[in-house]
């Protein structure tokens, strides 16, 4: 038996549903708000990943995240070519510099497995799904997708979402504000752990993990972005906060939000929740205005977020959020003689035509193991096919929930059926 990785997603029956029904609510939703889904490769080119990390990324923090990425190595184990996709932008901007007309605007959505190394490098599976709207720089653009993320959130039934806002500034305020963390970070050199300086002067925002008090301390004191916000970025940050108000989205701001990606410009949020006291971060995102840019050469500006699909499933379980749709009407379908195998296939198949689930025995059984079995399957009706009432023209059909057997003749079959199926089903 293969060793069960706890980095990989196998997905049993019990918990497929489940799955299905995260799917189809995020699916439906997404459709009103007019956003087309688009299935990225699994596989993607590692030099077109390299260069867009790299392009988004300081050099040194470029490294960290492509240490992350799961390569494929050749047969002699020289370069890799391919590598698992560990996140959607970077093909969704190369895919969209390609086909879109300057100015069209793309509402494009993809969830699945995304891949990455974890912590102690080993490979790791993840369920994501990504929101991209590109071609617009409008507030009303970032507000749209927040409301989406806000929405699908409680479609699944996590209504106690909430979001942190703040904004990262535009070119003109971030400027001065990395002047100010860096002489803050060399005036502060002696405090910090070396780790933390060296993330925290690549991109102020990151997320360096570090748990040291005194590294702690000094990140608290550091200079905020809201302190250098440029009079447009402070005029557009507070429309989205008018604006999510006025959608009486709960929010609050976090002026020390991070983001590991340095690419995001002006509005960042994340989604949270709490869940037994602990705030859960379940998402998140911002704008990306200059990134398309960077690594296709075309200006499109953008805004997105994911959602971690496996954290929303685990919420969704605890908080008991998963409710079957009553099984449907399904007849069960036994031989109790040799020889009825083309009878049973073909009764099936004529109640296939009327759109009816069967559930057929393949074993010859006794009348109350098959009994048991159908009820096992959620049956509302078993029917037994014998030698000696075939040739009587006659069939056995016994409705299970009225416990009410009763012999039907052979031609009539499929109406009798459908008779007890309306009888049961109103
Ligand atoms: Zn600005
Ligand atoms: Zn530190």
């Amino acid at each position: 038996m293969p060793e069960k990785h706890s980095g990989f997603h196998e997905f049993m029956p019990e918990d497929v549903w489940k799955w299905k029904i995260i799917e189809s609510r995020v699916e439906d939703l997404l459709a009103l708000y007019n956003y087309q889904e688009i299935r990225l490769s699994i596989l993607q080119d590692h030099k077109v990943l390299h260069d867009g990390i790299t392009a988004l990324m300081q050099e040194d923090q470029a490294q960290d995240v492509e240490d992350k990425v799961l390569s494929l190595s050749g047969p002699d184990q020289s370069i890799s070519l391919l590598s698992l996709r560990p996140e959607g932008t970077i093909s969704v901007l190369h895919h969209t510099a390609k086909l879109a007309a300057p100015g069209d605007l793309q509402r494009l959505y993809y969830h699945g497995p995304m891949f990455r190394k974890d912590k102690q490098g080993n490979p790791m599976e993840f369920y994501q799904l990504g929101i991209e709207y590109l071609g617009s720089d409008s507030v009303l653009s970032e507000n749209e997708v927040i409301s989406l993320g806000m929405r699908i959130c409680k479609q699944l039934g996590l209504h106690d979402i909430y979001l942190e806002l703040n904004s990262f500034g535009c070119q003109t305020c971030r400027r001065p504000f990395k002047a100010a963390i860096r002489t803050y970070l060399e005036e502060h050199r002696n405090a910090l752990c070396a780790h933390c300086y060296k993330v925290l002067y690549a991109n102020p925002n990151a997320e360096t993990g570090c748990t040291e008090p005194e590294c702690l301390e000094v990140m608290a004191a550091a200079p905020k972005i809201s302190e250098f916000l440029c009079p447009t970025c402070k005029k557009n940050f507070s429309k989205v906060k008018q604006i999510q108000a006025n959608l009486a989205h709960s929010y609050k701001v976090n002026p020390a939000m991070l983001k590991n990606f340095s690419y995001y410009n002006e509005t960042v949020f994340d989604f949270l929740l709490k869940n037994n006291g602990k705030p859960v971060m379940i998402g998140g995102g911002g704008r990306y205005d200059y990134l398309a840019e960077r690594i296709t050469g075309r200006k499109i500006p953008a805004v997105g977020f994911y959602l971690n699909l496996d954290t929303i499933f685990e919420l969704m379980q605890q908080r008991k959020l998963f409710s079957r749709n009553t099984s449907p009407f399904t007849v069960y379908l036994c031989a109790q003689t040799q020889d009825m195998d083309i009878m049973l296939l073909q009764l099936a198949s004529e109640l296939h035509d009327y759109g009816i689930t069967t559930y057929v025995n393949p074993e010859i059984q006794d009348t109350e193991s098959e009994r048991r079995n159908a009820a096992a399957q959620g049956a509302s009706l078993m029917l037994i096919l014998r030698d000696e009432n075939i040739r009587e023209g006659k069939i056995l059909l016994h409705n299970l929930v009225k416990e009410y057997p009763a012999y039907i003749p052979l031609n009539q079959v499929v109406g009798e059926i459908l008779l007890a199926q309306k009888s049961l089903t109103k």
